[in-house]
């Protein structure tokens, strides 16, 4: 991650006094989690003068990057987990997630998120056949535990007479997450943008946080351009990149590269889909197909906060569009990005004190949708406790 300034200066007199008092938090970060946070905060203190420091020009770590998948588990990853995990732990991660998506929905709306409800699939080729049959094995059960947990009859059901109508090839199954659901990343992010401003929390853009200090005054920010402010708590919410400002943080940051087509004449792909395991996921949006993963083709060189695009996953990608997905139209490509993940040995987000006035809500792994506002929230009420 370079440092966003490129040059060091001063603070005037007037910049400090009007733009950088009074603050009673600062939270660096403004993804999901940093704006969630905020917005708590304001909710439950309205009093108080909250102020966000983001480094990009907009957020630029994951939240603006996603998939939007509103997901709380596919059978191949709930299955894995199992074999490292007690069941109830498994449970509840699946009960975490999705109490946390009805969260995000509460909390922004179904119309500013443009949720829908088009179903989760998990896609299965000739030679994953065993691992097919296990899952549908596991259907019964799952349905019975996680149908307790959302309120749905039948969560997870085959659904292979699909398969002709999305137009896929070498795709021999298909198992449906129901009641999963997909939003539009960008219209959830300036949702909550907005809403955290019309609360008056102000968000300073273009500032870079290199190091911070708690201390009886307070915590010292030191910032890329060589000033410093200091405020009297902090919450980080800096996800991927937390091991800049942490060094001890137990965080891996992983990159995931997507693509998005130009819009593909005649698309017949409606929904959220995970193949080979999960590795890869696409889904459909505005007649386009975005399409991602591939970080365990490169899984050390992918283990980096630089944004990015590499030949050899971008030709997976690539391939598995023109071969699987859209055989017939091979689409072209629009464009690329990446965004950042933060990941650790388990499956848990980290929401600590970190110092007397320091607070982290870090770490939301690969579905970090279903349980940002969650952790957003929970970060900003140990903070104010
Ligand atoms: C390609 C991709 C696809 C994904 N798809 C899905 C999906 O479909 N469904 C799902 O549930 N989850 C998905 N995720 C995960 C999800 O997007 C993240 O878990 C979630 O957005 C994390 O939110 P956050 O606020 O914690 O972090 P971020 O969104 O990364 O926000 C952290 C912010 O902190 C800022 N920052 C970092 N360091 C500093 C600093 N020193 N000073 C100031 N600011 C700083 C960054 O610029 C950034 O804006 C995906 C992630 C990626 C990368």
């Amino acid at each position: 991650m370079e440092p966003t300034a490129l040059f060091k200066y001063n603070l005037s007199y007037w910049e400090r006094e009007t733009f950088f008092k009074p603050i009673d938090v600062a939270i660096i970060g403004s993804g999901l989690v940093g704006l969630a946070a905020a917005i708590q905060m304001k909710t439950l203190k309205p009093q108080l003068n909250i102020t966000v420091i983001e480094r990009g020009p907009l957020p630029i770590g994951a939240s603006t990057r996603n998939a939007g998948f509103a997901c709380f588990g596919s059978m191949t990853e709930l299955l894995d987990d199992l074999s490292r995990m007690r069941e109830d732990e498994v449970l509840a991660l699946v009960e975490k997630r999705w109490r946390g998506l009805q969260r995000l929905r509460a909390l922004v709306g179904d119309e500013n998120l443009e949720f829908k409800q088009l179903g989760g699939y998990e896609m299965f080729t000739e030679e994953e056949e065993d691992i097919f049959i296990r899952c549908k094995e596991h259907i019964p059960d799952f349905n019975r535990k996680i149908g307790a947990i959302t309120g749905h009859r039948e969560v997870y059901k085959t659904v292979d007479e699909r398969l002709p109508a999305f137009g896929f090839r070498s795709v021999h199954h298909l198992i449906l997450n129901q009641p999963e659901g997909q939003v539009h990343t960008g219209k959830m992010m300036a949702a909550l943008l907005r809403m955290a401003e019309e609360k008056g929390v102000r968000i300073l853009n273009g500032i870079q946080i290199e190091r911070l200090e708690d201390s009886a005054q307070g915590v010292e920010l030191e910032t890329a351009y060589g000033w410093t402010i200091r405020v009297p708590k902090v919450l980080i919410a800096v996800n991927g990149f937390a091991k800049r400002l942490l060094t001890g943080a137990d965080i891996t940051p992983a990159r995931n590269q997507v693509l998005i087509t130009k819009p593909v004449p005649g698309l017949k792909v409606e929904g959220c889909f995970h193949y080979d395991r999960g590795y890869f996921y696409f889904r459909n949006i505005d007649g386009r197909i975005l399409l991602g993963g591939g970080r365990h083709l490169a899984i050390d060189e992918e283990r980096t906060d630089e944004f990015g695009t590499t030949e050899l996953i971008r030709s997976a990608l690539v391939q598995l569009l023109n071969t699987v997905i859209c055989p017939e139209q091979k689409p072209e490509v629009d464009s690329w990005w990446s965004g950042i993940l933060g990941l650790g040995p388990v499956k848990k987000p980290i929401v600590e004190t970190v110092s007397p006035n320091v607070v982290v809500s870090v770490r939301l792994s690969g579905m970090g949708l279903a349980i940002g506002t969650l952790v957003g929230q929970e970060g900003a009420e140990m903070l104010l406790q």
